[in-house]
C-alpha cells in the first residue's frame, strides 16, 4: 500500500469476496486501536455487533454483488476497547488476478452524529423556549386584563367614594360640602356671564316639637320625606342640599329675584300640602339673589336674615332679602 493511502484521512480496508480482510491502512488501525496483525486475515464481521452483521448480510453483500458498489452505508465498528463507533462506508468490487476484491473507504461519523444530536437538542430547547415565551405572553396578557379590570373597579370605587363624600346619609341629598363647592362654581359663572343666580335656605318650623312628640326616628323620616319633596319638585338644574340639622339649601342658577320667589313659594306649598304621618309640616324660607358685591358668606348671611324674618313673621312663609331693606325703609 502506498504511503498516501496508508495515512489518508479516511479508513481503508480491502476484503476478499468472502469478507476476509486482506489490507488495512494505518489511519483505520489507529482509529480502531488495533495492530495490523490483529486485523489481517480476519473476517470483517469480527469488527461488528450482531445488528451490524445483519445490516451487512441484508444490504452490503446483496448490493455489492449486484451493483458492484455500495455507497454511503451507515455502519458501526467495534473498536479494540469494545465501544462501537459509527462510520460511513463506500465500497467497490473489482476483479484482480481472476479474484474478486472489495475496497472499502470509511469516514468517521461520530462527530457529525454528535453535532446532529447537539443540533437536535438545541432545536428542542428553542422549541421549548418558544412555548415558554408563548405561555409567558398569554400570562402577561391575562395579567394586563386583570389590571385593566382592577383599574375599572378602582375607578368605580373612586366614583362611589366621591359620591359618598358629597352625599348626606340620612336624606340622600347632596351635603353641605357639595353645596359650598357648587356655590363657588356659581360665583365664577356669575363673574363670566353676568347672569345672576339665587339661593334659599329652608328650615322646618317647630321641628323640635316633631321630635319631642313623635320621637327622633319619626323626625328622621320627616327629614327624608321632605328631602324627597324638594328633590322631585325642584328644577333639574337646581342643586338641593342638606345644610345641616333640619335646614336645607337650594341653589337656583340663572334665576332672578321674582323667579326665585315663585319657586320657593311652590316648594313651600308642596311641603304644606303633602301628606305627613305627624300632621301638617311647614317650612320657612329665606332667599337671596347674588349681586356683584356678594361673596359666598354674604349671600348666605342675607338668605339667613330673610329666613329669620320668615320665622319672625309667623313661619310657613317665603321672604326675599330684597324685601328686608324695603321693610326697613318702610319702618
Ligand atoms: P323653628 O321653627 O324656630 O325652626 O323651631 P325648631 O324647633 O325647628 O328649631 P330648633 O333649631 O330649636 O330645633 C331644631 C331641631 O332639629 C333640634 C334637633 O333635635 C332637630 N334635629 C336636627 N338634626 C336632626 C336629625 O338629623 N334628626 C332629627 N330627628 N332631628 C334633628
Ligand atoms: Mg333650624
Ligand atoms: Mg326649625
Amino acid at each position: 500500500m502506498d504511503k498516501q493511502l496508508n495515512y489518508a484521512p479516511c479508513g481503508f480496508l480491502s476484503i476478499s469476496h468472502e469478507g476476509i480482510i486482506t489490507e488495512v491502512n494505518q489511519t483505520f488501525l489507529k482509529w480502531m486501536g488495533y495492530e495490523q496483525a490483529d486485523v489481517l486475515n480476519k473476517h470483517i464481521e469480527f469488527l461488528m455487533s450482531i445488528p451490524n452483521k445483519l445490516i451487512f448480510h441484508s444490504y452490503f453483500y446483496p448490493t455489492i454483488n449486484i451493483q458492484r458498489c455500495v455507497e454511503e452505508l451507515f455502519i458501526s465498528f467495534k473498536h479494540q476497547d469494545g465501544i462501537s463507533n459509527p462510520y460511513l462506508l463506500n465500497a467497490r468490487m473489482y476483479t484482480e488476478d481472476e479474484m474478486e476484491r472489495i475496497d472499502c473507504i470509511l469516514v468517521k461519523m461520530k462527530k457529525r452524529i454528535d453535532y446532529e444530536l447537539e443540533l437536535r437538542s438545541a432545536k428542542k430547547q428553542v422549541e421549548a423556549a418558544y412555548i415558554d415565551k408563548e405561555r409567558a405572553l398569554a400570562k402577561l396578557e391575562q395579567i394586563h386584563l386583570e389590571i385593566e379590570q382592577k383599574q375599572a373597579e378602582l375607578l368605580e370605587m373612586n366614583a362611589t367614594l366621591i359620591e359618598l363624600s358629597v352625599t348626606d346619609k340620612l336624606t340622600g341629598l347632596k351635603n353641605r360640602r357639595y353645596f359650598q363647592e357648587k356655590l363657588e362654581e356659581q360665583f365664577s359663572v356669575f363673574d363670566k356671564t353676568a347672569k345672576s343666580f339665587s339661593l334659599f335656605i329652608l328650615d322646618i318650623d317647630h321641628f323640635k316639637k316633631v321630635n319631642d312628640t313623635f320621637g327622633h326616628q319619626v323626625g328622621d323620616e320627616v327629614l327624608a320625606q321632605l328631602a324627597q319633596i324638594l328633590k322631585t319638585k325642584a328644577r333639574s338644574e337646581d342643586t338641593v342640599a342638606r345644610y345641616g340639622g333640619e335646614e336645607f339649601v337650594v341653589i337656583l342658577p340663572e334665576t332672578n329675584e321674582d323667579e326665585a320667589k315663585d319657586i320657593a313659594e311652590y316648594l313651600r306649598r308642596a311641603v304644606e300640602y303633602a301628606k305627613w304621618q305627624t300632621g301638617k309640616i311647614t317650612v320657612s324660607i329665606g332667599i337671596a339673589t347674588a349681586t356683584l358685591k356678594d361673596s359666598e358668606a354674604t349671600i348666605l348671611k342675607r338668605a339667613d336674615e330673610a329666613l329669620y324674618v320668615s320665622k319672625e313673621n309667623g313661619r310657613n312663609r317665603v321672604t326675599h332679602c330684597r324685601d328686608l331693606s324695603k321693610q326697613k325703609d318702610d319702618n
